[in-house]
């Protein structure tokens, strides 16, 4: 088969969502269609308590958590799909910012009884900040929740995206009718023990009982009120990521699921061309080429291996073939080439644009990555940085072993386990994340592989904000808001709040304050 038909076969997408919001119940209705489990309830192993790999790093085992994501992949309707997961809870971390670069598009499950949640917020504005297209899912529709207009309206409000509503419930929780689906010109019907049927509209008609039902009436009514003063539909503007079509159901049920999936599957785009120093490259292009976006180390304690994952975005992959790395124009064979599978590891022997594998790391990659084989060295956009809430000043414990100190920092921060940032007054060391759990294992990591026991004191959670070299005045940053610098010596201010950045703001209206949520 070609290289084209087998990236046209490919969807590679990420579910993202608050913790809570029904995302792992969703993975694994999908993981369902594809026959990837027989029973719901084994996606993640903190929710069962069982362990299928006894190689995961001992942070995992010890928390009961998945450090890392991992892909699941399945055939569906002759498609091609993976699913990247997107740690969240308390494994929320850059990591999973970096994951939502190797994605085609995003699914983003809201809790309808919740309305739009804090994290939701932040992994929506990477997916902005990418331009990737974004499919909402509006779950719990068993519930009583908010009205399904005003779920609009903040979706429009707090994300600033248009909405497109694919299918318009009628009813909710007790009182649940079931759903119009706009797209498919039917009506979905929910009966009592959650099962579902499907009257083409067409038939309504026949269905008096249905159709005679005040909540039936009004939900009609709402939609046609929808139809009227909504958004148009169009396929340009959701793959630009510009209109988000929206789906409502529940994944518990499950309800509403399969209409979801069978809509959404035909419309998320499969792989495209990707930027690169010499131009954007094609999927279909014969020479194979790919970024890593994620290293993952220690999952084998006995021999400290570490795990690139390489998102595949041209030509095909073979197992054990010789690839290039850009960055040092050194030849490496890929040798350990594994597909994540939920939580066993296949070996996998031929990859195209939009595949994960994950392949052995001799300690020579970094995120960011070009992989590629063929005449031409180029590399893909180097990732974004992006912005860490949480700040802690991180000493050496040992001050004998301010050597194994450093040596550790600086590979971890190479490595892009964690963000360093240097007090501009005092010099010293602090550590910037997305989440919790990268001091943890940062922590874990400079002892056993540095030798190097570290002390962190938390500053909290601040707002960093870039600036101009010129405009840096000392004078200017009182001893609440810290001026710290990057490890490209870039200044920024660490903000204590939103009330200290916008009295900043008003008192030095000159100066520039950069959101790295706004530029990337
Ligand atoms: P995650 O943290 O986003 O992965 O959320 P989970 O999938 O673990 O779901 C969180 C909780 O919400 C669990 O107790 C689920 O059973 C429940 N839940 C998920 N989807 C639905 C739904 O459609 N309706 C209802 N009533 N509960 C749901």
């Amino acid at each position: 088969m070609s290289i084209n038909n087998e990236v046209s076969k490919r969807k590679t997408f990420a579910i993202i969502s608050h913790p809570d919001a029904g995302k792992t119940t969703m993975t694994e209705k999908l993981l369902l269609y594809g026959n990837l489990i027989r029973s719901a309830g084994t996606v993640k192993g903190k929710k069962s308590g069982k362990f299928a790999t006894s190689d995961w790093m001992e942070i995992e085992k010890q928390r009961g958590i998945s450090v890392t994501s991992s892909v699941m992949n399945f055939t569906y309707d002759d498609l091609h799909i993976n699913i990247l997961d997107t740690p969240g809870h308390e494994d929320f971390s850059e990591d999973t910012y970096r994951t939502l670069t190797a994605v085609d598009s995003v699914v983003m499950i809201i809790d309808s009884t919740k309305g739009i949640e804090a994290q939701t917020i932040k992994l929506f504005k990477v997916c902005r900040m990418r331009g990737i297209p974004i499919f909402t899912f509006m779950n719990k529709l068993d519930r009583e929740g908010k009205e399904p207009l005003a779920l609009l309206e903040e979706l429009e409000e707090v994300l600033e995206i248009d909405t497109y509503p694919m299918n318009w419930p009628a009813g909710m929780g007790k009182g649940f009718l079931g759903i119009f689906d706009r797209h498919g010109d039917q009506f979905v019907q929910h009966h009592p023990g959650d099962t579902e049927t499907y009257i083409p509209n067409n038939e309504l008609s026949n269905h008096k009982d249905l159709i005679e039902n005040p909540t039936f009436k009004d939900a009609q009514q709402e939609l046609e009120l929808v139809t009227e003063a909504g958004n148009e539909y169009s396929e340009e503007a959701i793959l630009r990521g510009e209109l988000t079509p929206v789906f409502f159901g529940s994944a518990l049920s499950p309800f509403g699921v399969q209409v979801f999936f069978d809509t959404f599957i035909h419309l998320a785009p499969s792989p495209t061309s990707r930027k690169t120093t010499l131009g954007p490259i094609e999927p279909d292009n014969e020479d194979f080429s790919g970024f890593i976006f994620k290293i993952q180390a220690n999952m084998n304690p006995a021999h400290r291996d570490r795990i690139a994952f390489l998102r595949v975005c041209s030509g095909k992959f073979d197992r054990g073939m010789t690839v290039r790395l850009a960055r040092t124009g050194k030849e490496l064979k890929l040798a350990q080439s594994q597909q994540m599978v939920a939580s066993s590891r296949d070996t996998v022997d031929e990859a195209y644009a939009g595949d994960i594998i994950g392949v052995y790391d001799p300690n020579a990659y970094q995120i960011g990555d070009t992989l590629l084989v063929g005449k031409n060295t180029y590399e893909y956009d180097e990732l974004p940085q992006f912005p860490p809430e949480l700040f802690k000043k991180v000493t050496a414990k040992n001050v004998l072993k301010s050597k194994q100190f450093r040596k550790g920092i600086e590979q971890l921060v190479q490595e892009g386990a964690i963000q360093l940032f240097r007090d501009q007054m005092t010099d010293a060391f602090i550590l910037g994340a997305v989440g919790e759990l990268q001091y943890q294992v940062f922590t874990y990591r400079m002892q056993h592989e540095y030798n190097a026991e570290v002390m962190l004191e938390s500053i909290g959670e601040r707002l960093p904000r870039w600036l101009k070299e010129e405009q840096v005045d000392r004078k200017l940053f009182d001893s609440g808001n810290l001026l710290v610098r990057d490890r490209n010596n870039q200044p920024l201010v660490l903000f204590r709040n939103e009330f200290a950045l916008n009295w900043f703001k008003d008192k030095n209206p000159k100066i520039e304050l950069i959101d790295l949520f706004e530029v990337n």
